[in-house]
């Protein structure tokens, strides 16, 4: 007999939720942490990123105040007042998480869990028998293998410099690259983005992915395409970045934006009989049931999508189907997201390149416009809007925001595209006036039709 119905291995977001759901339907459950409760979103992704883009939209509230009469004088940035201010905010919110798993009569193992076998999982040193183990350890910022990538920083640093860099390198183009170099030009430093491919965010749409990059370099980034970070010295001056183009940097700062690996290696799930792929990644099936029977993987361990709602929803069903009764599957569907990038993007749904892939013929809706905040301040910024609907059943399969409050305004775009809208509906629905949402609801002519 099991001492636990259920042991979890790793207090992040998708850990916590399971282990709250079951502790709640009074499974003997227990969660093990090697680090804090609360993981990549609370203490280094989501939330502290969030944090630091709301003083980089300062920098452009202030700049635009000017405009509505305001006089401010010359304001000054105190990086380590925000950088004290997000660690107490982050304190709170482990508390409080370590709170929900107490109030769950969940206990927490403090260490790094191991896989022993099938059905134990040792931390440090104690063994704990489970009917189920449940993997959700995430992941941890991709290193290079390049000369000097020691002087360079990860996502995980970047929350916490001491100093506001001045010159900084930001080497890679997703949606954690661009979120960080959007902060930190706001604030004040020069930034340079090296991507390998022609444009930022892969797999993003289009016309969103040109947008973004004319609005960085519009304010200021520099985008430098198609090339890479062969190697970073450490000069008199500070660091110097040799590209693969031959260019040099100068920088003094280096962040290192390449993705993610998950943290699977070296907790004996392989020698239990556990799946990984190459990049470590645990193989799941559709039940999010692992090679072994009774182990299952949820989260960014698995990577796939890999995002806090995801991992939570994922967390939930597992503990819905367990030990209420009630089986559950987790709906990978029109997955609204948002890039917290200068400025944002909110995006669900198809890209025009996939749903013309996908349904052949497509009629395409798109606005290009100057906020409306923009005009009294000056401010050159421009949003876009753009809906993608499938020719033949009207339906809206897809929706790309860009421009202010475009990660607000998705959300409710993606409940009607969930539900099938279809684009006279859309139509049908009265606007908001004056907000920028309201293009959503008023691109009555298609801009572009194409048959496959
Ligand atoms: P995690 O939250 O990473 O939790 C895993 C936990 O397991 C960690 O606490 C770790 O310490 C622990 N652990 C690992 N191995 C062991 C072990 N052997 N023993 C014990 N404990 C272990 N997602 C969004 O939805 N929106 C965003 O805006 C967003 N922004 C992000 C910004 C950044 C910079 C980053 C890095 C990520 C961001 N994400 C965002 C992604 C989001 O953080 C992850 O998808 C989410 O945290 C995944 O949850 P998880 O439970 O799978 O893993």
């Amino acid at each position: 007999m099991p001492d636990l119905d259920l042991i979890v291995i790793g207090a992040g977001s998708g850990g916590v939720a399971a282990a709250r759901r079951a502790g709640r339907y009074g499974a003997r459950v227990a969660i093990c942490e090697d680090v804090r409760v609360g993981g990549t979103c609370v203490l280094r992704g989501c939330v502290p990123k969030k944090l630091l883009v709301y003083a980089a939209h300062a920098a452009d509230e202030i700049a635009d105040a000017a405009g509505y009469g305001w006089s401010i004088p010359a304001p000054a940035f105190d990086w380590r007042r925000l950088i004290r201010n997000k660690n107490a905010e982050l304190d709170r919110l482990n508390g409080i998480y370590e709170k929900m798993l107490g109030d769950a009569a969940v206990p927490v193992l403090r260490g790094r869990g191991r896989v022993v076998d099938a059905h134990t999982v040792e931390v440090n040193g104690e063994r704990h028998r489970a009917a189920r183990i449940l993997v959700a350890t995430g992941g941890r910022p991709a290193v290079p293998d390049i000369p000097g990538a020691g002087h360079a920083i990860d996502s995980d640093r970047a929350l916490d410099l001491d100093r506001l860099p001045r010159r900084l390198v930001v080497a890679g183009g997703g949606y954690i690259a661009v979120e960080f170099a959007g902060i930190f030009r706001k604030l004040g430093a020069e930034v340079t983005v090296v991507i390998r491919g022609e444009r930022l965010l892969r797999g993003f749409d289009e016309d969103l992915r040109r947008h973004l990059e004319d609005e960085m370099r519009r304010d200021g980034t520099t985008v430098r395409a198609g090339c890479r970070v062969a190697q970073v010295r450490r000069t008199d001056a500070g660091l110097a970045v040799e590209l693969t183009d031959g260019a040099t940097l100068a920088a003094d700062t280096v962040l290192f934006a390449l993705g993610r690996t998950p943290n699977t290696r070296g907790i004996g799930l392989e020698d239990a009989g556990v799946r990984l792929r190459d990049n470590g990644a645990v193989v799941v099936d559709r039940e999010l049931r692992t090679a072994v029977p009774s182990i299952w993987a949820i989260g960014d361990c698995t990577d796939r999508r890999n995002l806090t709602p995801v991992a939570i929803a994922e967390g939930r069903a597992l503990a819905e189907t367990w030990f209420n009764d009630n089986p559950s599957a987790v709906s990978y569907d029109n997955i609204a997201t948002a890039v917290f990038s200068q400025p944002p993007i909110g995006t669900v749904g198809l890209t025009e390149e996939e749903a013309r892939r996908a349904f052949g013929r497509i009629a395409v809706y798109r606005s290009s416009f100057r906020p409306m905040k923009n005009t009294l301040s000056g401010n050159g910024g421009r949003a876009l809007m753009k809906l993608v609907v499938d020719a033949a059943t009207d339906r809206v399969v897809g929706c790309h925001l860009i421009g202010p409050d475009s990660p607000e305004i998705v959300q409710g775009v993606a409940i009607a595209i969930k539900c099938g809208a279809t684009k006279a509906q859309f139509d049908d629905t009265m606007a908001i006036h004056p907000t920028a949402a309201e293009e959503c609801v008023t691109m009555y002519d298609p801009v572009a039709e194409a048959a496959a």
